[in-house]
């Protein structure tokens, strides 16, 4: 826009520009806050087993309510505490949190396999994270099954040396290893041989296209295939309709996510939904 104005003309106050830096330091500055101030809360989405119909897993999935910046869901901030660093303390309450949550719900009879919580790639290659995990699951007295790290393939991107080695000290601690969004990223398979991973979720961009769209339906066929003869979990996310659940099913893919099933729910609701869900013959 300026250089088509002519190249030294210097534009000056931009309002649009300076909004948007200033909600930057108004985000990033609420951030540092926010953890103190008690403002984030975790929502549960359930993970539904195909085969039987059954609840069986819950995604954690983070919210920030703020005084002056309302309620905001991790598209709007969690980039902002990625750069700050904040993710890192963010991320280990997230973990805390839902293991704390799982905890108490299976003392009320809530029969969840496990929770999942989504990692960030900074967390990832922050050194804490294994202490973290171990102290979550001590702290609530779970086994290392009960937690499931989702991490995007960005985790996967720096290749740092150190990359390997942090999937398999968390792989010792028990916990369940999955690769999220996956295809939408930097597609290099070579990866799924060589780390500990246990499943991945297939990107809610390919769900979008199914029944009708060709490519997205052969690239989730694809995607299912693969991953079941190397043996990984698999979850459809972003399932709408019961086409898309249809498809899914005739692919063998064990696991789904979405809002024809549930929206993300607050705890107390996500209990109601769990027993009046899995009270029901599927
Ligand atoms: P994700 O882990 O892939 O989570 C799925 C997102 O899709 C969630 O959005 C969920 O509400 C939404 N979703 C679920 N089912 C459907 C559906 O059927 N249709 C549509 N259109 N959307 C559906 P949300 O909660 O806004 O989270 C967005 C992303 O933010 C997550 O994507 C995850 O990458 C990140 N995120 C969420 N919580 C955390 C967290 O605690 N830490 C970190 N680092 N990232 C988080
Ligand atoms: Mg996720
Ligand atoms: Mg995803
Ligand atoms: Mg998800």
């Amino acid at each position: 826009e300026a250089k088509r104005r002519g190249r030294n003309t210097w534009q000056g106050f931009n309002p649009q520009l300076a909004r948007g830096l200033s909600d930057r330091l108004m985000i990033e500055s609420q951030l540092r806050r926010a953890l103190d101030n008690g403002e984030f809360r975790l929502e549960y989405q359930p993970t539904i087993d195909l085969a039987t119909g059954r609840a069986v897993a819950a995604e954690a999935l983070l919210r920030w309510n703020n005084r002056q910046l309302g309620e905001l869901g991790p598209a709007q901030f969690v980039s902002h505490a990625e750069n700050s660093g904040d993710i890192v303390r963010i991320g280990a309450w997230v973990i805390r949190e839902a293991c704390r949550q799982l905890r108490e719900w299976r003392a009320r009879g809530i029969d969840l396999a496990r929770i999942a919580v989504n990692v960030s790639y900074r967390q990832f290659l922050n050194e804490s994270l294994v202490d973290t995990v171990r102290a979550a699951l001590r702290e609530s007295a779970l086994d290392g099954a009960a937690l499931e790290l989702e991490m995007t393939e960005r985790v996967l991107i720096d290749d740092v040396p150190d990359t390997f080695e942090t999937f398999a000290a968390l792989r010792q601690t028990g916990v369940a290893l999955t690769i999220d969004d996956f295809g939408e990223g930097y597609s290099a398979l070579n990866y799924l041989r060589r780390l500990p991973i246990d499943g991945i979720k297939i990107s809610h961009t390919f769900m979008q296209g199914i029944p009708g769209n060709r490519a997205d339906s052969a690239i989730c066929e694809a995607i299912v295939r693969m991953a079941r003869s190397l043996g990984l979990n698999v979850t459809g996310e972003g399932v709408e309709t019961e086409a898309q659940r249809q498809f899914l099913v005739g692919q063998g893919t064990p696991l789904a996510q979405g809002f024809l099933f549930s929206r993300p729910l607050a705890p107390a609701r996500f209990a109601e939904f769990f027993d009046a869900w899995n009270r029901r013959r599927h």
